[in-house]
């Protein structure tokens, strides 16, 4: 492995980033993966002085088959829901080793990796808990391809409205089985829990905006949090080939805003950033919608709801992705009692 040059903070083109691979081929994943490139970039941002922790989920099974893996960091493996404490377990011991002078005082990051399942659902309370320990420094990754991938496509609450999975078939009397709208993630991560310093969106197709994102959180200190949403040829049905279109048009209809919330301040980053000023045009959802074979049930009606659901988000919303009060409802007006 060759030694890894020092690199500014934050780079503006792929050129400016480590050449060194830390997640490398060798792994089991589908053709057209995007949780696999969201791992190669972390890996690469975060670089050699770095242990993984990696919960049950497609990103476990597939990039550790028995004397085979992928990665070449550190990782542990913890159950389903055990995120939050290992991440918190790992920060602890190194940071007492550190005190004890048994390790060299010197930055090693802690990375904890679990997805949809792992991490808003089952781990959920784990990962809230652990963002409260502000005494410790890691970064919690969530990779959301908006299913229970590895188990063959289960619903989760981060799937979104209208998709199939096999837990949410389209039938003769239920045809929209998944009628609930997902979570905003990391909207709750930030809102919920104040004293975390950075937390943000991202997604593989742009890859620049990630990169900066996790040496973001990786330098800032104390305990962090990015959401990315991975497009998943199998569960989303589309060619493998066409996993980084699906990601851009996600960010492009507005229904994946990109943005960061660091020291407290909201900043919508990269395309989302150029459609809030005006110099990007939404496109509308339909193009990113009817991609995919998870939504091949929906009709244009299904189709308008979704559109109208981002507009609201974008158009109505106190800060777009992030705070759903909407601008018509100033707050004090709306606690004012008789
Ligand atoms: Fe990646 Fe989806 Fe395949 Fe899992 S099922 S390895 S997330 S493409
Ligand atoms: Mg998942």
């Amino acid at each position: 492995m060759t030694v890894q040059i020092r690199l500014a903070r934050t780079v503006k083109d792929l050129l400016q980033m480590a050449q060194t691979e830390y997640f490398d081929a060798g792994h089991r994943t589908c053709q057209g993966c995007e949780s696999a490139m969201v791992l190669r970039w972390v890996a690469k941002a975060a670089g050699p002085n770095t242990i993984v922790i990696g919960a049950t989920g497609c990103m476990y099974v597939a990039n550790t088959t028995y004397y085979t893996t992928s990665w070449a960091l550190p990782w542990i493996h913890t159950q389903l829901s055990g995120t939050g404490s290992a991440v918190v377990g790992t920060a602890a011991a190194i940071k007492a080793l550190i005190e004890k002078g048994r390790l060299p005082n010197e930055r090693i990051n802690v990375i904890g990796i679990c997805g949809d399942l792992g991490c808003a659902d089952a781990g959920l309370s784990e990962v809230s808990n652990a963002l409260t320990h502000t005494k410790y420094n890691f970064l919690i990754l969530m990779y959301d391809n908006e299913s229970s991938a590895n188990t063959d496509i289960q619903e989760t609450t981060m799937t979104p409205f209208g998709a199939l999975t096999s837990f949410s078939p389209s039938g003769r009397q239920v045809r929209i089985m998944k009628y609930r709208w997902k979570k905003n993630m990391a909207a709750m991560m930030a809102v919920g829990h104040p004293e975390v310093k950075y937390v943000a969106t991202a997604l593989a197709a742009d890859p620049i905006d990630l990169y900066n994102k996790v040496r973001k959180a990786l330098e800032i200190g104390g305990p962090t949090f990015i959401h990315t949403l991975d497009p998943c040829p199998k569960g989303w049905g589309y060619d493998p080939k066409y996993s980084h279109e699906i990601g851009k048009l996600a960010v492009e209809t507005g229904i994946w805003p990109l943005f960061e919330i660091e020291n407290g301040k909201f900043r919508l980053t990269s395309t989302s950033a150029r459609i809030a000023s005006g110099e990007l045009k939404r496109k509308p959802v339909r193009e990113y919608i009817r991609r995919q074979t998870r939504f091949k049930h929906l009709t244009d009606k299904d189709i308008e709801y979704i559109q109208s659901k981002v507009d609201e988000m974008w158009e109505k919303w106190l800060i777009p992705g992030l705070i759903p009060l909407t601008k018509e409802l100033p707050y004090p007006e709306a606690t004012k009692t008789e």
